[in-house]
């Protein structure tokens, strides 16, 4: 049986501009010998993200990062998903309240729907993160994982740290919203967290490559 030990590429193209991601992301993977390269540090311009699910959006991020890089790339797409509205925001969660939408005013359009919602309808929510990695551009076996963290949604906004939905997103087990946790926590609990560490252990069975 070949039993080879698996080794992660030296160089990987991180297909985001967030500084947060760039961070919590390098401490996963700098242990494990792995460069990441941030997109802007080449000047390659942001994919478009058109597609109705967190996976072909992440996807079609990386191939775009692989393609303009000739790197191996991994890149993420993320969003808030709640039961009452039908899975919404989802991929639409950075601009539900329309282009170009600040965090406050997509605050403001989650409560208006959830408060639009009968009385009875499930606030209950997760925030889901997918990763996409590829070889290169045309790789035909991408390596997928994906992150879901679980909550609900109230209507008191309470917090200050994180960022996005954080204030709406309420954790009944620890009687906190996700913007009232210390980051240190969130880092470990969030949807990011769960499929980074996920990809990590697929990228660690997958390569060597083919
Ligand atoms: P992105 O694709 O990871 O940049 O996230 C898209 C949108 O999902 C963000 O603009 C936020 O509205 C929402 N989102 C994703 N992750 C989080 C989180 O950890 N906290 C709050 N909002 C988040």
């Amino acid at each position: 049986m070949h039993t080879s030990t698996a080794t992660l590429p030296p160089r990987i193209l991180l297909a985001t501009s967030n500084p947060g991601k760039l961070r919590e992301f390098s401490s996963l993977l700098a242990p494990l010998g792995v460069e990441l390269v941030p997109q802007e540090s080449l000047n390659i311009p942001a994919a478009e993200e058109p597609y109705p699910s967190f996976v072909e959006n992440a996807l079609a991020k990386a191939r775009h990062a692989a393609r303009a890089s000739g790197l191996p790339a991994l890149a993420d797409d993320s969003g808030l998903c709640v039961e009452a509205l039908d899975g919404a925001p989802g991929v639409r969660s950075a601009r539900f309240a329309g282009e170009n939408a600040s965090d406050e005013d997509n605050n403001a359009q989650l409560l208006e729907a959830i408060l639009a919602c009968p009385a009875d309808a499930s606030r209950r929510a997760f925030y889901c993160c997918v990763l996409a990695f590829v070889r290169d551009a045309d790789d035909p076996c991408p390596v997928i994982s994906e992150g879901r963290w679980h909550g609900e949604i109230t209507t008191i906004v309470r917090g200050s740290n994180g960022f996005g939905y954080d204030p709406l997103f309420y954790l009944p087990e620890l009687q906190q919203t996700a913007a009232e946790l210390d980051p240190a926590i969130k880092n470990v609990l969030s949807h990011r967290s769960l499929a980074l560490t996920d990809m990590v252990q697929r990228l660690l069975r997958t390569l060597p490559v083919i």
